[in-house]
């Protein structure tokens, strides 16, 4: 048994490091504040090649697989769980379903844009009826001619209105249910079809976009393999997803422990600083054991697909353990800021009101304990 990262991912991980800290971290508070997304950071990471971590050569990737994926996710969402959130649909969702279940022409049109940072993507899967239950999906695409025709909504998209294009999830075969389902990619340009940017309480630096579809025209090679084959390939991309949402609970989790272990060393009461009190050590003592939990769990999936091994079960464990542990990391962390914590100007209300998110986007912790049991043959 191994624990260590090789000689490669350690190289990895501190460059990765060095450029959140660099980059990222400065402008995390003014993104937020301003609800901006820095496409130019997208552009940065293209040019250093680390958008095309778990991606072939060939496309402009480094193959350097999911555990990599993972190192990234944690140093970036560390530095900023807003900006990192954009980072990891563009690239975890949408060109990682682009990669697995694309034409040579999608990849070289779509993979090979993304991964030089040049364009991003989105993944368009809820809608406003059909969130957690996909069997309640409603936006159709009809084959006409040479073209789907798109009617339908999307809701809470991210990089919805700022993606150059989407993967969405569609209705090709209406009554079919999960079988009927098909992904197809629409550029952003396509006839019919129109965005709507939402407000949201955290992750304000990242996009949140209601998408419209109305007889939305798309080429019917946009079609990502085979009709009605999208359910399957949906639960796929999702399932590796939910690793690197891991990671990314895990960086934001982190974040939010470093900033308060560094307070509670400062911060005076009572003639001592206030980490010398019995009673918040033992919360530090908690965060640090649900963050090595958490890391394990993470790396541990990661591994386990990088292997080839199942891991439907580990990727559900990890997203479901890392989520909850980073909401309650926030929440303790506010706290042992006392009121400092609840002031706009420190960064421990960012993290407060960010980490709900992983609990809810890429199936919320009832979904994730569903599929933890189903797995069990319950
Ligand atoms: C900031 C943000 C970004 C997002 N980005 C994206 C994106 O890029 N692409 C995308 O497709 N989606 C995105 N989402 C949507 C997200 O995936 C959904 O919100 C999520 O899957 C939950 O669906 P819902 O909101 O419809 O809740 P619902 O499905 O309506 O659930 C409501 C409540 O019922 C519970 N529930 C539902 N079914 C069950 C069940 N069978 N057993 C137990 N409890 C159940 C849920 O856990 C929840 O507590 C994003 C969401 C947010 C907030």
């Amino acid at each position: 048994m191994d624990f260590e990262f090789t000689d490669d991912q350690k190289l990895f991980q501190k460059s990765v490091r060095t450029f959140a800290e660099k980059e990222i971290e400065p402008i995390a508070r003014d993104c937020d504040e301003r609800r901006e997304f820095p496409l130019e950071i997208v552009r940065k990471l293209g040019d250093l090649g680390y958008l095309g971590a778990k991606f072939p050569v060939e496309y402009g990737g480094t193959e350097s697989g999911l555990v990599s994926g993972v190192i990234m996710a944690e140093e970036m969402s560390q530095a900023s769980p807003g900006i990192f959130l954009g980072i990891y649909v563009n690239v975890y969702l949408g060109l990682s379903a682009i990669h697995a279940f694309g034409s040579e022409a999608q990849k070289q049109k779509y993979l090979r844009a993304g991964i030089a940072g040049e364009q991003i993507s989105a993944w368009g899967f809820a809608e406003p009826d059909a969130g957690s239950d996909p069997g309640g999906m409603k936006t159709t695409a009809i084959r006409d001619g040479d073209d789907y025709v798109i009617n339908g909504s999307k809701i809470l998209i991210t990089n919805g209105d700022l993606a150059d294009f989407l993967v969405v999830t569609t209705v090709t075969t209406p009554g079919a249910g999960m079988g009927g389902l098909s992904l197809i990619v629409v550029d952003k340009d396509s006839p019919g079809f129109s965005a709507r940017r939402l407000d949201t309480m955290g992750m304000r630096a990242a996009h949140t976009a209601e998408l419209s579809f109305q007889d939305c025209r798309v080429p019917a090679d946009h079609l990502l393999g085979e009709e009605n084959t999208g359910f399957k390939k949906a639960l796929r991309t999702l399932t590796e997803g939910r690793v690197i949402a891991s990671a990314f609970a895990l960086g934001l989790g982190r974040a939010a422990f470093g900033r308060s272990l560094e307070f509670a060393k400062q911060r005076m009461a009572f003639g001592q600083p206030v980490g010398s009190f019995q009673g918040l050590q033992w919360m530090f003592a908690d965060m640090a054991t649900r963050l090595e939990a958490a890391r394990l769990l993470t790396y541990q999936a990661a591994w386990r697909a990088e292997q080839g091994l199942p891991y439907i079960t580990e990727s559900s464990m990890a997203k479901l353990f890392a989520s909850e542990a980073a909401t309650e990391i926030a929440k303790t962390s506010v706290l042992i800021h006392g009121g400092a914590g609840f002031v706009m100007e420190h960064d421990i209300q960012r993290f407060y009101r960010d980490c709900m998110v992983l609990e809810i986007g890429e199936g919320t912790s009832h979904i994730q304990r569903n599929t933890i049991a189903h797995q069990l043959g319950l």
